[in-house]
């Protein structure tokens, strides 16, 4: 039998999704589902520094995450808790009506909003981390910041929100 191993080499290949970000994403549709949504989601693994092996994807023109640990984040939106948001998946299974939420704040205050260093000024957040509005703060800071800013202000647990 031929060595496939040096016929077809690893490098370059699209590694498959670990998996705890496996699970979460069945999770997760199992909850949108529940709710009469459209699970049918396009998952597609970052290979950028700042967010390699993170999946990425835009639904209903909001940009969802799931971290190697298993964490579900929206990245443009700053904050989400119990009880309507207990934990992750329910809050990503409405990240519609929480970008819609913030952004109507946001809009309200523009410069309150452009000095918050977590959240976005725009939904959709690309490999990179930066969003697609040329205003928000994201455009302007360095990878690190980025990633903090990515994380959100307290949902870091992948089971719960604080
Ligand atoms: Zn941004």
């Amino acid at each position: 039998m031929r060595n496939r191993r040096n016929r077809f080499p690893i490098e370059g290949r699209i590694r498959a999704m670990n998996s705890t970000q496996d699970a979460r994403i069945k999770e997760f549709e199992i909850e949108v589902k529940k709710r009469g949504g459209n699970a049918v989601m396009d998952w597609k693994e970052s290979h950028s520094p700042e967010s390699r092996g993170i999946l990425f994807a835009d639904v209903d023109g909001v940009t969802l995450m799931v971290y190697s640990d298993g964490l579900i984040s929206i990245p443009a939106v700053r904050t989400y808790h119990p009880p309507r948001y207990p934990t992750p998946i329910i809050a990503a299974a409405l990240a519609t009506e929480l970008w819609a939420g913030q952004k109507a704040r946001d809009d309200a205050n523009l410069d309150l909003a452009k000095s918050r260093r977590t959240g976005h000024l725009g939904p959709i957040i690309d490999p990179d981390l930066k969003c697609r509005n040329t205003n928000c703060p994201c455009q302007r800071e360095s990878s690190d910041v980025r990633q903090r800013r990515a994380r959100g202000g307290f949902n870091w647990n992948p089971d719960r929100c604080s």
